[in-house]
């Protein structure tokens, strides 16, 4: 059997079928509906947060942030990252200037956001990497030296807090993503947070065309998500703890048993973190180590992901000019290896002890 980067969890099925059985007895779909509701309330609940809405996916979620925040200039964001991150950036029309990332978490590294900003920057938008947590603080404080909006890609982040609150309730604006892939998800999904209660309202109205009823706001999109997709997230939930704990348990072993003198983990310097246990990436010594590493697991159906790959200030659709040397080496030379919660011990082991043959 295949092993890939990630399995997506399923609750037993009863659990899921159990919510299908309200659908089917209200007819209700999708448009706000009673199940939405309860997850949405569920969701603000767990994240201690009040402006929370349930979106239909991670990256309606930025393009409503950039379009809500009016933005239309540049915003300064990082090369390494997943390419939503970007694409978002560029389908508001708006231009995206890289700042490199640090060689520690492979998070934006904030000097050099402050050397990027000029009087055409609107905004900062940064990623959590792998769910470490961005230097929240100082970026914080660009913010609101340059009078700028802070908006985070948490798409990883669930779960994981800093100083005992969500690392999504950090931020201007910030959302998530639900997709099958995430440490937690509703098939297809995602969140949108801000601190601003005007700003909330008009996201509210934007995720819904714009309009109440028969009465039209303004332009808006369809960002809703439906009936069946949060079913999924009310059954999820309740496994939420439990999947990190085991997620947990793998990412130690990996800790114990592979060679660190021949690779190395990001991490995070933050103190007060606690972590979700999303991925486990690892960045080898060279390009060539890493081509090896990736053929010999695949000799094993063992299929580790480039994630992130490549820089975003690379991509041909970009047209950067900005030099990001970290972020374009580390994407060489980076993996994230099988990580879920019910990845056999005797599995991890087989791929810690093919990587360590290989480096
Ligand atoms: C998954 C992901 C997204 C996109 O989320 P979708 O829900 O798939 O649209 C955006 N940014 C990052 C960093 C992601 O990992």
């Amino acid at each position: 059997m295949s092993i890939f980067v990630t399995k997506s969890f399923l609750p037993p099925k009863v659990e899921y079928q159990k919510y299908l059985d309200e659908v089917w007895e209200s007819h209700w779909l999708t448009n706000n509906g009673p199940i939405l509701q309860k997850l949405e309330a569920k969701l603000k609940d767990f994240l201690d947060y009040e402006n929370f809405l349930y979106v239909s996916n991670g990256t309606i979620a930025l393009q409503l942030a950039i379009k809500a925040l009016e933005l239309d200039g540049e915003i300064i964001t990082t090369p390494y990252s997943y390419c939503a991150t970007t694409t978002s950036i560029l389908w508001e029309n708006c231009k995206p200037v890289f700042a490199d990332i640090n060689e520690h978490d492979l998070n934006i590294n904030p000097e050099l956001v402050e050397g990027k900003i000029t009087e055409k920057t609107q905004a900062i938008m940064a990623t959590h990497v792998y769910g470490n947590p961005c230097d929240v603080q100082s970026l914080e404080k660009i913010g609101q030296k340059c009078n700028i909006p802070v908006i985070y890609d948490a798409a990883h982040a669930f779960g994981a807090s800093l100083n005992g609150k969500s690392l999504l309730a950090y931020g201007d604006v910030s959302t998530c993503s639900f997709h099958a892939t995430k440490v937690f998800h509703t098939v297809e999904g995602g969140s949108i947070m801000c601190r601003n209660k005007e700003l909330f309202e008009k996201l509210k109205l934007y995720r819904s065309f714009g309009h109440v009823n028969d009465d039209y706001f303004t332009q808006g999109i369809n960002g809703k998500n439906s009936e069946f997709h949060s079913a999924m997230g009310l059954a999820n939930l309740p496994y939420l703890e439990q999947n990190i704990a085991k997620r947990k348990v793998v990412s130690e072993r990996y800790d114990q048993l592979l060679n660190f003198n021949k690779l190395f983990k990001p991490y995070s310097k933050e103190s007060g973190f606690e972590y979700n246990y999303a991925y486990y990436p690892v960045v080898f010594e060279s390009d060539e180590v890493t081509i090896r590493v990736i053929e010999n697991l695949k000799k094993n159906q063992i299929f580790p992901r480039r994630y992130f790959y490549p820089s975003l200030n690379k991509l041909s659709y970009v047209n950067s000019q900005d030099v990001c040397p970290i972020s374009e080496s580390v994407v060489n030379r980076v993996l994230s290896l099988p990580l879920y919660p019910d990845l056999a011990m005797e599995d991890v082991d087989r791929i810690i002890e093919i990587i360590n043959q290989t480096i």
